[in-house]
C-alpha cells in the first residue's frame, strides 16, 4: 500500500503504491524510544512527552494541506489514516500541528500546496480556523482533549508562552 520514495529537498519520503482511499489506515506506527525534549523527530503525545517512532511512521513528511491524519493507536504510538482519496505515487504526510503544540522540524516548507505557512507550524500558533480544521481532520488524543477543554477567549488562544498556559489550566 505505501512504500518509501525520494524528494530532491525533502530526502526520503513516503508514497502511495496503489491508489488509497480516504479513511484507510495506512501506517500503525510502534514506539521506538522517549525523547527527553521536542526535537525535528519526535512526535508528541502528552504535554511533556514526546516520542520516536518506528519506520515508515517516523518518515512522514510535513504538508500544510495533508492527505493523512493522526489517531492514537493502541501501541501509545499514532495511526496515519488518509483523509482523503490518494493516487498512486502521491508522496503521503501529514500537519505536523496535527501532534505538535509547537513544531520545531520544518524550518521551510516545501510541502508545495497553495496555502503553505512556509514552515511547519504547530497547533497552539494555529489560528481557530485552521485549527478546527485539523481536528475535523484527525489530532492526537492530547491537542484535541486541550482543544475542547479550553474556556479561553478564542483570541487569547493562539500561542501562548507555555509557562502561561500551564499556569491556566
Ligand atoms: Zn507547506
Amino acid at each position: 500500500m505505501i512504500g518509501i520514495g525520494y524528494h530532491d529537498l525533502k530526502g526520503r519520503v513516503v508514497v502511495a503504491t496503489e491508489d488509497i482511499p480516504s479513511g484507510v489506515v495506512v501506517c500503525s506506527s510502534r514506539i521506538r524510544g522517549l525523547a527527553p525534549e521536542r526535537d525535528r523527530y519526535s512526535l508528541q503525545k502528552e504535554e511533556n512527552v514526546h516520542l520516536y517512532i518506528d519506520e515508515p511512521g517516523q518518515i512522514f513528511s510535513h504538508s500544510c494541506d495533508p492527505n493523512l491524519a493522526v489517531r492514537d493507536n493502541e501501541y501509545g504510538a499514532f495511526d496515519f489514516v488518509t483523509v482523503r482519496p490518494v493516487r498512486e505515487g502521491d508522496e503521503l504526510s501529514f500537519h505536523y500541528g496535527m501532534s505538535e503544540a509547537e513544531s520545531v522540524a520544518v524550518a521551510a516548507c516545501c510541502c508545495g500546496t497553495a496555502n503553505c505557512q512556509g514552515r511547519s507550524v504547530g497547533f497552539w500558533e494555529l489560528t481557530d480556523e485552521q485549527q478546527a480544521v485539523l481536528v475535523r481532520l484527525g489530532v492526537s488524543d492530547f491537542l484535541r482533549r486541550w482543544y475542547e477543554g479550553t474556556s479561553r477567549p478564542a483570541t487569547e488562544r493562539h500561542y501562548q508562552p507555555y509557562a502561561a498556559l500551564q499556569t491556566q489550566m
